[in-house]
This record gives structure tokens, sequence and C-alpha cells, in this order.
């Protein structure tokens, strides 16, 4: 199979490679994005199945290789999504379903999957405005926790996560695959402590920090005014004093019950849906 690249893109014809062996270099290549140095490296990272593939070129992704099981050949989404990567002057491969499950480490391998270049947003660039919500977390470890955050923040209309601190990768599979393609959608930028008190004292927006000793109720605070950051702390140990004594609240989910605390991303949820309650109607979803 050939694909011609749409007008305006490269003038070549991309052929389709097909491999069917695990100890190909290509796949080897692959493989190795499960390691965050290699995707450090690459500044690449992977993402599965065709309704993704085809929100992020539709979103405006870079897509560096496109991945298909032999099942999917001729579906005329997957041609469709292999013209737009050859049009872009990436690489498609269809492959045997053997080196599919090897690629995503699942027995039952979605069919496409695409390689994608990383991207984040500097944080310089973030000026938040009135109505917008940014999401601020601070040193989360767990892949699932950040997937699901990413998710919500994007079900929430929040404008984008900001990494704070030594955090999990948002491009590994397994958050990918948690954000269920919300990685293609919300920004994400990350800073060092320090980088982040500093874009604070240049913004005007209000920074609600979330504290299980915090005085605010969090439902008592009026989340209108001005932009809103919003800070959520590490799963063990929350937010450190320094950037506590940054916010201009505290604020406290109160609690019922013997649970010391909620999940991170169970709290990300209440904390986001509340500060945006009065932008969010049955209408809102575009
Ligand atoms: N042992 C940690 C502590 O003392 O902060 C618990 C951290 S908790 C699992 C992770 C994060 O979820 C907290 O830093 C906070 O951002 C948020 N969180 C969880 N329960 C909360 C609550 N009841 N009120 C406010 N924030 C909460």
């Amino acid at each position: 199979m050939s694909f011609e690249p749409r007008e305006g893109g490269p003038r070549r014809v991309g052929q389709v490679k097909e491999i069917t062996s695990l100890s190909n270099p290509i796949i080897k290549d692959i493989k190795a994005l499960s390691l965050k140095k290699h995707r450090d490296e690459t500044k690449t990272f992977m993402a599965e199945g065709l309704k993704l593939v085809l929100d992020a070129l539709e979103l405006g992704w870079t897509i560096r290789t496109l991945i298909y099981s032999k099942a999917a050949k001729g579906k005329p989404a997957v041609e469709q999504a292999a013209a737009r990567t050859v049009a872009s002057g990436g690489l498609v491969l269809e492959v045997s379903e053997k080196v599919m499950g090897a690629i995503t480490r699942r027995d039952n391998p979605q069919m496409v999957s695409g390689i994608f270049d990383q991207r984040y947003q500097p944080l310089a660039s973030i000026h938040p405005k009135k109505g917008e919500t940014w999401l601020a977390l601070d040193r989360v470890r767990d892949p699932g926790n950040l997937g699901t955050i990413i998710r919500t923040a994007d079900a929430a209309g929040a404008s984008g996560v900001i990494l704070v601190g030594d955090t999990t990768d948002p491009f590994s599979l397994e958050t990918v695959r948690a954000t269920m393609g919300s990685v293609f959608a919300v920004p994400l930028a990350r800073a060092s402590h320090d980088e982040f008190l500093n874009w604070k004292k240049g913004t005007d927006a209000a920074l609600i920090a979330t504290h299980l000793a915090g005085a605010v109720d969090y439902r008592t605070i009026d989340y209108k005014p001005k932009p809103v950051v919003l800070l959520m702390g590490n799963e063990q140990s929350g937010i450190p004093e320094t950037l506590a004594r940054a916010a201009d609240k505290l604020a406290r989910i109160p609690q019922q019950g013997r649970a010391d605390s909620l999940n991170l991303a169970v709290a990300t949820a209440v904390m986001l849906f509340e500060a945006r309650r009065h932008l969010l109607t049955l209408d809102t979803r575009g």
C-alpha cells in the first residue's frame, strides 16, 4: 500500500513498512519508549487507539510513526491516518499482532498506535485570565493519578496543568492511557518550585493551595473575581511550607470518617468542579 500526501504536503510518496519480527531495530526503538530515558532523548511518546490518533492529528500534534496491525489494513480511517502521517514526513508501519502486543505490552492490543512529539508550554507564556483555572501539581508521583487528573482538568474546562518539582512523566504509557486522550487537549507546563513561585509573583491570579490543615472551607471561597491557580500536594507529603506560604488561601475539603485524606485525583476533581461551578452548565460542552 502507498499513500499520496495531501495537497500542500511534502512531495513524496510514503511506503508502508511491514514488520513481523520483534528484533527489528525500529520495533526495538519503539519498545524502548517504555523507558523515560528514551522518551526524554527522543522527546516523543506513544498513544494507543485509532480515535486518539485521529483526535491528536486533528488538534495539530506532530506524528512521527503510525503503527497498525494487519487486521486494521484497508480501514478508511486507518488509511486517512496513514496518509496524514506520510504527508507530515512520518513513518507508517504495518505490524503483526505479536509485534503490536509487544510494543503496547498488552495481550489484546489496540489495532492502531501513534508516536508523537512531546509538547510543553513554556511557563513564561502562561498569563491566566479571568474565568481561567490553572492546576498546579506539586511533585505528583503516581502515573494513574496524573492521567486521571489531566482527564478531569479537561472535563472541568481547566486551561492547563503545571507540573511543579520532580513529577512523574505525563508522557509515560500508563499516564497517557489514564488521560483517555485528554493529554492532547490540555496544555502542560513544568517548573521547579522556585520557577513556579517567581511565575506566581508575576500573575494576578489567586493561588489557592489545598492543605489538610487549611483554615478555609473550599466551599466558602469566591472563585469569580480573579483567575485561579489551584495547587495540589504530593500524595505522601502534601505541599511544602514554601509553597503553602505563597498561597492566597489554604483550602480544605471537610471530611468525616476515618480516612486521613482524599486521594489526590479525587481531591483535585472536587476542587476543580467547585472552582469552576459558576462557569459550567449542561450546555458548556462545545
Ligand atoms: N499526608 C499528606 C498531607 O499531610 O498533606 C496527604 C496528602 S493527600 C493524599 C494529597 C493531596 O490531596 C493533598 O496535598 C491535597 O492537595 C489534596 N487533599 C486530599 N484530601 C484533602 C482535603 N480533605 N482537603 C484539602 N486537600 C486535600
